[in-house]
């Protein structure tokens, strides 16, 4: 059942002190959709209704993988489309319910979907202000980690932008950078990001964090192994 978005609140900031579940940012336009390009104007922008929303190759798969190794699925996203005048709240509504649809069309659970409206330079004086859930600071993740009981230091963010990873970081998440590798990514920009993993799309960060995943509960076993043998030797 569709129970609506969470339009971030612009002014909390606040950690989940006794988060338990792990979970999976996962930001939307570039990352589990594509970018819509407008073939009048050739622009390319995020899509601004159902009609110009498309899932990227393997998008829902990876969905249901991060499902499959135990994480919650959150999207997180900066639509600023509102607050410019772009498109209207309803129609981001109708995008999300395609979204959703989509992924559980596929068996793909996607648990929650955290949105900040926000820009400074809003049309509508409601949504112009300098909050604190716009990517690249934490608020979205850290509303969906207090609202979900999430432990932020285990969890992980994956995004396209640069602000993605910003925002991982400020949560002190994991990070995945998507950047397909015949992208021209600034040298700069590649070096402000630091990434704790880069992959092409998201279903390869699907495989990276399954990967990371069973070496952790490997060595994991190890110290579990280690401190039984050393009891019993006493
Ligand atoms: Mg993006
Ligand atoms: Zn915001």
């Amino acid at each position: 059942m569709y129970r609506g978005f969470v339009a971030a609140d612009p002014h909390v900031d606040e950690f989940a002190i006794h988060g338990r579940r792990r979970a999976i940012f996962v930001d939307r336009d570039g990352t589990i959709n594509a970018m819509f390009r407008n073939a009048a104007t050739g622009t390319i922008d995020s899509p601004m209704g159902p009609e110009e929303f498309e899932l990227l190759p393997g998008a829902v798969q990876a969905l249901r993988a991060f499902n499959d190794l135990g994480f919650s699925v959150i999207v997180v996203s900066n639509q600023p489309v509102v607050a410019k005048g772009k498109t209207t709240i309803e129609r981001v509504e109708a995008t999300t319910r395609k979204l959703l649809e989509a992924a559980s069309s596929y068996g793909a659970r996607i648990d929650d979907v955290f949105y900040c409206l926000h820009h400074p330079q809003s049309i509508l004086p409601e949504l112009r202000l300098a909050c604190v859930c716009r990517k690249p600071r934490a608020g979205l993740l850290r509303q969906a980690a207090a609202k979900h009981e999430i432990d932020l230091a285990s969890s992980y963010m994956v995004g396209d932008s640069l602000t993605d990873v910003q925002a991982g970081h400020a949560a002190a998440c994991r990070t995945v950078w998507l950047t397909p590798h015949d992208a021209v990514v600034p040298m700069d920009e590649h070096l402000n990001a630091s990434p704790h993993h880069r992959a092409a799309a998201l279903i390869d960060a699907a495989r990276i964090i399954a990967d990371v995943e069973q070496r952790r509960q490997i060595s994991a076993a190890r110290i579990d192994f280690g401190s039984r043998s050393g009891g019993s030797a006493r």
